[in-house]
């Protein structure tokens, strides 16, 4: 029987035969890529069914903090599991989401009081999007229907999410069914002038947003943005002060802030949320990824007092947030996410993360002297590599060439799984990585990169 087989090649058979990946050319895995089924992962590793290891530098898409089959977070969901694996959450709650919105109004910026619950990144987005649009019709302000967003933003997938992101390869053909959305060009410092500052930089590139304000607040719900890195978008990043300024005019403007942190919350950046490094309060903060330490799909949409009494009336006001979803709240995911908020409450996460970071810019930045790399920059647990054509210049690889691909493919020879976006390697490791694994990931990402310029 198939099924009984130890070898990757059945797997990979019965695979392609049914299976439709996500964001994927299915066509690459008949000869481009491998398609390499995983039996088993444990820590930082992941291992297939003919017992090669990947080191997983990418956090299985971001999510991971604490490591595959971390046994605290495996046991709270064991638990779990036998108490109450699901419940409809309209009228009826259990013990796991209430722990939850306790943590997580803890801990967030102070003033964000209130959880509304989903299932993954993209539906926290519609959530964050549908209420305030919804906040400002309750409290009789019904022509602010429209949303501002940054140029290389990336909210999700979902037809809502992928209006307010501006990735093109992905919202490109689907823009006739998607609203209109004012973009206004990104503070990412990656373009900033020579000898300009981060903060200069990103102070300059403000005003466009103040203009944008000025121009539509009128007409506008809320701005919303990816504090700090803009993940999706090749891991360019900017300076806190673009917040602190984004901050004061939202609320000069009468303008709700959405705080997409759903990549680059719980440490992502070196602080628990990004915004902290602001130290602003955003109206909304959208979070999932590592909520639950990677662990089950769930996101939460935190917000504050204000917004929640907008909503709150006699039923036959019809104010009410009448949106649901199947899983909210699954008490399964609400476990877990306990569970790692518990490693970063007793394990000290957040410091001993300043090092492994230290640790992880400094073996990076030795790729900057490569000649085809233009810029190595760093947020905490983020470090992104930049490869141009030309250093001078940064005239870029023309995409069609596929260099990161190479480097891909070179890293899983390695056994490392490294996923570069377009020509940008990045490292986003899982928390529970060691320094001697860091200078393994750097090492065979800098042989790809050697192998993927050398033409
Ligand atoms: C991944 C991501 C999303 C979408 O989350 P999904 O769970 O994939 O729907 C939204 N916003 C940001 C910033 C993300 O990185």
């Amino acid at each position: 029987m198939a099924g009984m087989s130890s070898s990757n090649t059945s797997y990979v058979a019965r695979d392609l035969a049914h299976v439709w990946h996500p964001c994927t050319q299915m066509k690459d895995h008949e000869q481009q890529l491998p398609m390499i089924p995983i039996r088993r992962g444990e820590g930082v590793w992941l291992e297939d069914f003919e017992g090669v290891r990947y080191l997983d530098a990418v956090s299985s898409w971001w999510v991971n903090l604490f490591g595959h089959a971390n046994p605290r977070i495996n046991a709270a969901v064991r638990e779990q599991l036998d108490r109450l694996e699901q419940v409809i959450l309209a009228g009826f709650t259990h013990e796991p989401v209430i722990r939850l919105s306790e943590s997580l109004t803890a801990i967030a910026p102070q003033g964000l009081t209130r959880c509304f619950y989903a299932d993954n990144g993209s539906s926290a987005v519609e959530v964050a999007v549908k209420m305030s649009f919804h906040y400002w019709r309750n409290v009789g302000r019904g022509a602010k229907t429209r949303f501002i967003a940054l140029s290389n933003s990336y909210h999700g997938e979902t037809l809502g999410a992928l209006a307010v992101g501006n990735v093109e390869l992905y919202k490109a053909i689907y823009k006739p069914l998607l609203m209109d959305v004012i973009t206004v060009p990104s503070p990412d410092c990656f373009e900033r002038e020579p000898g300009e500052s981060w903060a200069e930089h990103s102070r300059r590139k403000f005003t466009h947003m103040e203009a944008a304000l000025q121009k539509h607040a009128h007409e506008t719900a809320a701005v919303i943005l990816e504090p700090l890195v803009q993940c999706a978008g090749s891991m360019r990043m900017y300076d806190p002060v673009y917040l602190e300024l984004l901050r004061e005019a939202c609320d000069r403007h009468e303008v709700h802030l959405i705080a997409d942190e759903v990549a680059v919350g719980f440490g992502r950046t070196g602080t628990l949320f990004a915004c902290e490094q602001a130290g602003i309060r955003p109206d909304f903060m959208c979070l999932s990824k590592g909520l639950t330490s990677g662990y089950l799909p769930l996101s939460a949409v935190l917000t504050t007092e204000p917004v929640y009494a907008a909503f709150y009336d006699e039923y036959v006001k019809l104010n009410a947030f009448l949106h649901s979803h199947s899983f909210t709240g699954n008490p399964l995911a609400c476990a877990a996410a306990l569970a790692s908020l518990d490693i970063f409450r007793t394990d000290n996460v957040l410091e001993r993360n300043r090092a492994l970071s230290a640790h992880l810019g400094l073996r990076a930045r030795e790729l900057e002297s490569h000649p085809h790399v233009a810029e190595v920059r760093q947020r905490g647990m983020i470090v992104a590599v930049e490869l141009v054509r030309e250093k001078a210049t940064r005239q870029p690889y023309p995409w069609q060439e596929r260099r990161g691909l190479r480097i891909y493919r070179h890293a899983l020879s390695r056994g490392v799984l490294l996923r570069p976006i377009g020509n940008v390697v990045y490292f986003m490791p899982p928390y529970v990585i060691t320094p001697e694994q860091i200078d393994l990931v750097v090492e065979v990402a800098r042989e790809g990169i050697e192998l993927a310029t050398c033409d």
